[in-house]
């Protein structure tokens, strides 16, 4: 079964054909830079396209051509796509786990879009493309949020009047979800020990963050909240503020509450205290070159995860392990130095040398020193490959 996942992100689009029975990956393409004129196509990780300015359906459909009529494609035309299934960062309450896609569905993702202002449209306009370009497949979605429906109710709801919640649902539903389940079972793996006995805080660090705990296999708190906004400082995003800060800003600069909300999720975060990048990389070469700003960024990044870890050291009646993933939590070797330096009286202690090895990147590893009394984990996210095994999963369950 050849599924193409589809994973729509604010200005990124990723998307993996996936032969689900034999667990492999056939083709990758990352758009980068949607909107703008520097938006990339980047297939396999060599082929380059440049397609300056595209929206996100048009960079779909490049990709599409692409597997259709790409000399190097590893299908011979559209028609051996089996099935497409689509990463939905936020399902509210509608979604406790993932579904095939028909017009109610979509009507609810779009409901969702509140909850989710950088990515559920995207990910609306692509199931859109996919329903004009193959009619006839299924299309599944898996969902960031069902991981976190475990959560008890004194860590989703907020100190509101109670009639937001009844009202509106606004409540905490985390996101990351399928990341976040994965790199705690991979982590139960690495230890050799069984998920249900476990306490693990995991760590998604990415151009998103967010940090859960997980108990005995669920989630029960995560640092994302009712949006992707709250919590960690990310990318563009502030994470969490005090809230008074928004209704200060809006009054003293007039602003809109959509103008309020671009600050807030896309010139916050590393970008906004950095001025130079949301990228992590960028922003660590600057500091190197003695950029003030930039060693800021990266010390209030590093003590962002500190807290939330130590949070939830608190909330856990157990930790064993610590799992870093996504693509800072992954390659970063110095920002793991820097927030485990500072974690080190918990009980979670980094070996500096394991923690640097390159040789054996990309693979999961236990980082920690050996007689560490938490273990420290380094686990690959392919959010791609577990959304094709979802997808999978799905329509075989249906078809039995
Ligand atoms: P993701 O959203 O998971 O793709 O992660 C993107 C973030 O990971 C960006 O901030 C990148 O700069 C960061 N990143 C990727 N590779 C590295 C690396 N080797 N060192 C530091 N940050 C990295």
């Amino acid at each position: 079964m050849n599924i193409l996942v589809i994973n729509a992100g604010s200005s990124t689009l990723k998307c993996q054909l996936v032969d689900a029975n034999k667990k492999a990956s056939l083709m990758k393409a990352l758009a980068e830079h949607i909107g703008s004129p520097d938006a990339v196509l980047t297939i396999s990780g060599h082929k380059q396209i440049s397609i300056k300015n595209a929206s996100i359906d048009t960079a779909l459909e490049h990709i599409l051509e692409y597997l259709n009529d790409g000399q190097d494609s590893p299908i011979h035309s559209l028609s051996d796509i089996n099935a497409s299934g689509h990463r939905i960062v936020s399902g509210g309450e509608y979604f406790t786990e993932s579904v095939l896609v028909d017009e109610e569905v979509i009507r609810k993702v779009d409901l969702c879009s509140e909850l989710a202002p950088l990515h559920n449209p995207n990910a609306v306009i692509c199931i859109r493309a996919c329903q004009k370009l193959f009619p006839r497949i299924p299309q599944a979605l898996v969902f960031d949020t069902t991981f976190h429906h475990t959560m008890p109710p004194k860590a989703y709801m907020y100190p509101l009047p109670m009639r937001y919640y009844t009202d509106y649902a606004i409540r905490r539903y985390g996101a990351h979800g399928t990341s976040h389940r994965y790199a705690a079972q991979q982590a139960a793996n690495l230890i050799g020990r069984r998920i249900t006995d476990l306490g693990i805080i995991t760590c998604h660090l990415g151009n998103g963050g967010s940090i859960a705990a997980v108990s005995n296999g669920k989630s029960v708190d995560t640092t994302m909240g009712f949006t992707p906004l709250e919590g960690l400082m990310m990318g563009t995003r502030s994470g969490s503020i005090d809230p008074a800060i928004v209704t200060y800003i809006m009054r003293k600069e007039n602003l809109s509450y959509k103008q309020m909300d671009d600050v807030l999720n896309r010139q916050s975060g590393l970008l906004g205290i950095s001025g130079i990048s949301s990228d992590m990389r960028t922003i660590i070469d600057a500091a190197h070159q003695g950029n003030k700003n930039a060693e800021l960024a990266i010390d209030m990044y590093a003590y962002a995860v500190q807290k939330a870890i130590g949070a939830y050291f608190a909330v856990l009646n157990r930790v064993d392990a610590v799992v870093m993933t996504a693509g800072i939590g992954e390659n970063s070797a110095e920002l793991r130095e820097i927030i485990f330096d500072r974690l080190a009286h918990l009980g979670m202690i980094l070996d500096r040398q394991k923690n640097n090895m390159t040789s054996d990147l990309g693979s999961d590893r236990i980082v920690s020193i050996d007689d560490s009394p938490i273990k420290i984990c380094i686990v690959t996210t392919d959010e791609e490959l577990r959304i094709a095994r979802e997808t999978a999963a799905l329509i075989e369950s249906l078809n039995k």
